[in-house]
């Protein structure tokens, strides 16, 4: 399928679906997968479809168009709508049977006058300062949710994946919002990637919002071996090999100099694909099974990689990102690992949510179907 292919986006739905069921399971309450930003780039419909087999509470999305996309494509779950809803977008949630997270009191007044109490969750702030209503204000709208009771409430961690005393702190904010309230809603819920990989016995909350997890990118540095498995594969053909000699350069500007004799590989793959300009002389890629390094600035369409100890030729498939594919790995070429995503947007300055959610359209998506059952 991907013979023709310049460069593609592997996505294995396999190894998607078993980290959703191991942070389901280790959080021991349903998962709402959040799939905004086209499941961080990786297809929401196709992610959502394959998710359907773990039983998910429900789908997280940032826009009402996202939302509106995954119920024409037939997906009924509730849907929660993660970034405040305007009050001009009120109808069209209502007409997708979104649940919206709200914490301006004009807009939940809105949206109760609009859609006589339709469920929705009511977002509370404790310490983020995004959105939502603040920890130490739910009281000043008691009447509001007395008339106007929220189907769920929730709140959104800072810094979950660095910070133990921020967890806490918001934890307990919460908790005290949660009781301030006058009633309990049934769904409540709090942990994102990060807090789920850090819980040590099972969430106390109603479900977890894991991203990024999902998408087989792991938030903790020790504990590797029970991280999540690889989703996303970034691949490209090369197009031209060359022979350069000492001193000469390679790409823009000139900034990586040959010290001697070296092979040099250009692969179909650059900027305007999302393979980021950072990567620029740090990116590190797998070739025939051999790790090798970019050299020189990337461009627009074009990466070269140092493939001087490599035997490599015109068409082979390099991973620039993720796990080298199946056919590499069925062929026996010996591949150990792949590029992991977080490390590799480390060393490029780069979060791993910014490589994801960049990789553009122009590369096709390549999915790898789970395996039936
Ligand atoms: C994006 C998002 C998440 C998921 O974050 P990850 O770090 O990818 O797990 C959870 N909750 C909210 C409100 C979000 O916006």
């Amino acid at each position: 399928m991907s013979d023709r292919l310049h460069a593609w986006v592997e996505i294995d739905l396999g190894a998607l679906v078993r980290n959703a069921r191991r942070i389901a399971a280790r959080a021991g309450v349903p998962v709402l997968p959040m799939i905004k930003a086209d499941a961080y780039g990786l297809g929401a419909v196709r992610v959502a479809r394959a998710l359907e087999i773990v039983h998910p509470w429900g789908y997280g999305v940032a826009t009402v168009e996202e939302g509106a996309e995954l119920r024409r494509a037939g997906i009924t779950r509730p849907i929660l709508l993660a970034t405040p809803l305007l009050p001009v977008g009120i109808e069209a949630a209502h007409a997708a049977r979104l649940t919206p997270g709200l914490g301006d009191p004009d807009v939940i007044e809105a949206w109760v006058a609009a859609t006589g109490n339709a469920p929705w969750h009511l977002a509370i702030d404790t310490g983020m300062s995004r959105n939502g209503i603040r920890w130490d204000a739910v009281g000043e709208i008691g009447p509001l949710l007395r008339r106007a009771p929220p189907a769920g409430a929730y709140t959104h961690f800072l810094a979950a994946e660095a910070d133990d005393a921020s967890v806490a702190s918001q934890t307990a904010r919460f908790t005290a919002a949660v009781g301030a309230l006058p009633a309990r809603p049934p769904i409540l819920h709090a942990e994102n990637s990060a807090a789920v990989e850090r819980l040590s016995g099972t969430s106390s909350w109603s479900l977890v919002r894991p991203g990024i997890v999902l998408y087989g990118v792991g938030t903790r540095e020790r504990d590797i071996a029970d991280g999540p498995e690889p989703v996303v594969a970034l691949h490209a053909r090369v197009v031209e090999v060359r022979t350069i000699r000492a001193g000469e350069t390679v790409s823009y500007g000139g900034s990586f100099r040959a010290a001697g004799p070296m092979r040099i590989a250009t692969v179909a793959a650059g900027y305007a694909d999302g393979y980021r300009r950072a990567f620029s002389n740090v990116g590190q890629a797998i070739i025939q099974g051999r790790r090798t390094r970019v050299v020189g600035i990337v461009t627009m369409d074009m990466t070269m990689l140092d493939v001087s100890d490599v035997a490599c030729a015109v068409g082979d498939v390099v991973t620039l990102l993720g796990t080298p594919p199946a056919e590499g790995r069925a062929a026996g070429r010996g591949v150990a690992a792949g590029i992991d995503i977080r490390a590799a947007a480390r060393a490029a300055g780069l979060l791993p949510y910014e490589v994801l959610t960049g990789l553009r359209h122009r590369l096709r998506r390549v999915y790898l179907d789970p395996p039936p059952g």
